[in-house]
This record gives C-alpha cells, sequence and structure tokens, in this order.
C-alpha cells in the first residue's frame, strides 16, 4: 500500500492522492486533458482551467509551548470560480506542497462539478507534522495561519474544510479567528465545524451514505438483487463504516470488512452493528468473531461482487489489478486505484465507480451546512438525508446519461459530467475584459 494512512473528511481530501507514479498536480493536469479530449471544448478554456486561478503562500510563525519560535509554510490554492466561491479542505501534513493544492483544487473542481454545486475547487494546508504540536500549539497555528489567509477567505470567496491532519475542532478555531477580525459570527466561513457552532447533522455519515446510495444504484443498474450481492469494505472508518452497515440495511451482504490491522471474512456475512467503526473503537476489526482473518492484500482480491476500497489511496495497482475477482469497484476512499491499475481493470471489463462521485456526499453536505449557516438554520437529520438522496442520485442521473452516451467507463463519464458544466459556465461568463 503506497500511501499513510490518513483521516480527512475528503471534500475534502479532494480527491486522488499522489500516487507513486505520478503527483497530484501531474494526475489532474493528466485528467482534465484526458477528458477534454472527447468533448467539444474551447482549447483557451482548457488551458484556463490547466492552471489555478491563484496560489496563495504565506509563512506562520507560532510560539512553541517551550518559549521558543517556529516558522511554517502555508498554503491556499484556487483553482476555478465560475460556478461559485471556492471550496476545499485545509490539511496539515508535513508533505504540503504548492503544487500538491494546486492538482488536489482541480480535483475539488471536478467534485463540485460533477453534483452541480454552487461552487469551484481550492485546496490549502501547512506543512507540518500535527503529531509534533500540542493542542495549544495546533490552536496557535490555526490563527495566525487563518489571519494569513484572511483576506482570499470568506463566505463568499473561499470556504475551507477539515482534511488530512484537522477536524472540527480546528475549524471552529478557523471560525473563530476569521470572525473576531470580522467584528461579527460568520460560521459560513468553513464547513465541517461542531453542530454547536453551525455543523451540520449527517455531515460525519455523508460520504459514506452516498458511497452506499451510490453502490445501490449501480447494483440495480448492472441488473442485480441487492440482497444476492456480496461486498468487501477496506477500512472500516468514517467512510467505510458508514458505507458497509447502510448497505447491510438495504439487504446486502457485507462479508469482508478491515481496518490498517487487517480484515475478517464470513461468507455468510458479518453483522456490521457489532463491528466498532475507527471512531468507536480504532483497530478493532481483528478482534471480532468471524470464520476467518484475511489481510488487507487478500481482501481486495476475495470472490465478491462488489469491492469498495474505502481506507487510503493507490492500493489497487498495476501488481493486483489482474487478482481483482469483483465485478463492480466503488471508489470510497481517494484515489484507489492507479492510472495503471484503471487500464488493466477496464480491459478485464471491471467496473470502477469514481471516487469524485462515489464519495462526494462529504462536500455535498458541506454545501448543506453552509446554506444553513449564511440562512441562519439548522436542518433536522432526516433533511439532510433525504436532500442528499436528491443530489446523489441527480449526480447518478447526469453520469449514467454520459456512460450511455459513449464515455468508456465511469471516470470518463464523471469527469465528462464535471468538466462540461465548467466550460460552460465559462463559455457563458465569457473572458473579462
Ligand atoms: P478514517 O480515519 O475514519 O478511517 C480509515 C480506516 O482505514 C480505518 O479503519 C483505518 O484503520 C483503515 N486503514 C488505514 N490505513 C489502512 C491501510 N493501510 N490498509 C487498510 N486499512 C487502513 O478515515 P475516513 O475519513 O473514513 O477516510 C478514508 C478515505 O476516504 C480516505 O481516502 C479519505 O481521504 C476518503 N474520504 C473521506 C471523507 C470523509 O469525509 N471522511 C470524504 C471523502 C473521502
Amino acid at each position: 500500500m503506497a500511501s499513510e494512512p490518513t483521516h480527512s473528511d475528503g471534500e475534502e481530501s479532494a480527491t486522488i492522492e499522489p500516487s507513486d507514479e505520478e503527483s497530484a498536480l501531474q494526475t489532474a493536469r493528466r485528467e482534465l486533458h484526458h477528458a477534454a479530449e472527447r468533448l467539444d471544448i474551447d482549447p483557451a478554456i482548457v488551458e484556463q482551467l490547466n492552471h489555478p486561478a491563484s496560489v496563495h503562500e504565506v509563512t506562520v510563525p507560532i510560539e512553541r509551548d517551550d518559549g521558543t519560535v517556529e516558522v511554517y509554510t502555508g498554503y491556499r490554492a484556487h483553482h476555478d470560480s465560475v460556478k461559485g466561491p471556492f471550496k476545499g479542505g485545509l490539511r496539515y501534513h508535513p508533505e504540503v506542497t504548492r503544487d500538491e493544492c494546486v492538482g488536489l483544487s482541480m480535483w475539488m473542481t471536478w467534485k463540485c462539478a460533477v453534483m452541480d454545486l454552487p461552487f469551484g475547487g481550492a485546496k490549502g494546508g501547512v506543512a507540518v507534522d500535527p503529531k509534533s504540536l500540542s493542542r495549544a500549539e495546533k490552536e496557535r497555528l490555526t490563527r495566525r495561519f487563518t489571519q494569513e489567509i484572511r483576506s482570499v477567505i470568506g463566505p463568499t470567496k473561499d470556504i475551507p474544510a477539515p482534511d488530512m491532519g484537522t477536524d472540527p475542532q480546528t475549524m471552529a478555531w478557523v471560525m473563530d479567528a476569521y470572525s473576531m477580525q470580522e467584528d461579527e459570527t460568520i460560521p459560513g466561513v468553513v464547513t465541517g465545524k461542531p453542530p454547536v457552532v453551525g455543523g451540520s447533522e449527517g455531515r460525519e455519515q455523508a460520504p459514506g451514505r452516498s458511497v452506499a446510495i451510490v453502490t445501490r444504484e449501480a447494483i440495480e443498474y448492472y441488473g442485480r438483487d441487492i440482497e444476492e450481492t456480496d461486498v468487501a469494505v477496506q477500512g472500516y472508518g468514517s467512510v467505510g463504516a458508514n458505507a458497509a452497515r447502510l448497505l447491510d440495511r438495504w439487504g446486502a451482504n457485507i462479508v469482508a470488512v478491515s481496518d490498517v490491522t487487517g480484515g475478517i471474512y464470513d461468507p455468510d456475512g458479518i453483522d456490521t452493528g457489532s463491528v466498532p467503526s475507527h471512531d468507536e473503537e480504532p483497530e478493532a476489526v481483528l478482534e471480532q468473531d468471524a470464520p476467518l482473518a484475511v489481510t488487507n492484500d487478500e481482501l481486495l482480491e476475495l470472490d465478491v461482487d462488489v469491492l469498495i476500497p474505502a481506507a487510503i489511496g493507490n492500493v489497487l495497482t498495476e501488481v493486483n489489478a489482474g487478482d481483482v475477482q469483483a465485478d463492480l469497484i466503488v471508489e470510497g476512499a481517494n484515489g484507489p486505484t492507479t492510472s495503471t491499475a484503471q487500464e488493466l481493470l477496464a480491459e478485464r471489463g471491471v467496473t470502477v465507480i469514481p471516487d469524485i462521485l462515489a464519495n462526494a456526499g462529504g462536500v455535498t453536505v458541506s454545501y448543506f451546512e453552509w446554506l444553513q449557516d449564511i440562512n441562519r438554520q439548522s436542518w433536522s437529520l432526516e433533511r439532510v438525508h433525504e436532500e442528499l438522496e436528491t443530489e446523489m442520485l441527480s449526480a447518478w442521473d447526469a453520469v449514467r446519461a454520459e456512460k450511455e452516451n459513449g464515455a468508456s467507463t465511469w471516470r470518463d463519464a464523471a469527469y465528462a459530467v464535471a468538466l462540461s458544466r465548467i466550460a460552460e459556465a465559462h463559455d457563458a461568463r465569457g473572458l473579462w475584459p
């Protein structure tokens, strides 16, 4: 497995993580050009989308607990805002770079566009190991970073969210720092906040819920009965556990689940409610009763109908793509399938539903959170679930239509939907001056 475990809300950790093969920016640019080839898009618009609108690099000095001063570098990349304010995660990770932020901001543009949200793509972060900071140091870093990027964020400009190394508490500090400087409480400046300061109900479950909805639709599309469908889920965290439990409730047979320590396999089905998720009790999957234990590599090659990689990026590679037995893969994690694996799976006729559609429930409920904040409303969990279902079905229908219209893969179809919408908006707005 090539990349590190992450905790992120993936809006956010939009979407594909860099692989060993190429950087996030190289992959984003390659996928842009690949998608543009099939479509009749003005080359000038494609060239515009090949670059970020702007990238802000800031210096973030903080006082450590021992009184010394440490200086970090932070970034906020804005890719495209033709449809609305920029939107995307803020990550704290030692390997955050300018180019990584730009590449990931491009994916946020596609993810928002495939969902038809009135947002464009952004990404940012600070090059720091968050584990090396105390809570007080992390708070000081967050407040100072917010101050440094204050002029380029805001509820109508750019709305950050949690990502790797940041969490709802970090977002509460961003909101507070921003609000104190603006002399008013402005919850809509960030999403993924704790509900008590304007966070939305259902935000945490949303990416897993969207993975389950899309899996259910794909199962039906291919004429299967969900009750006769065996599913393996890699990663039993926020995305994996929520997806597995919903599919279980809808009648699917969840036969294997795993966490970073390994997995369990029961061909008769696992009671997903009795297996604690990463949040409920980290790394407890192997402690559950099950007839068989499997490694994470073995789980990917089990004889199942549906495989949901929902842990980390780059787990399906040229090494194992030939051995995957599932007919359908739904990408719960961001970028679980390398580009070589994508080609091999396509040649073998294995269907892959891409991350930018499947786990986009996260950014969609972030959009609901922003709507609630700017309208000073609070939606019930039921309403969030209903609205998410509607948005996911509408995105699924758009992507399905594109697939039926000749896109060779579901990924191509999703990119085509996203890129056409953005190009059409650029065309309508024109170039100023
Ligand atoms: P999480 O931390 O809640 O859970 C991750 C799970 O994966 C844990 O069970 C962990 O033990 C397991 N894991 C970690 N490393 C592993 C490995 N090497 N092999 C197998 N299992 C491993 O994380 P999450 O929020 O569920 O995110 C999972 C993936 O989904 C990431 O790629 C993330 O970027 C993406 N994503 C998350 C969200 C979100 O809002 N949570 C949204 C969209 C996409």
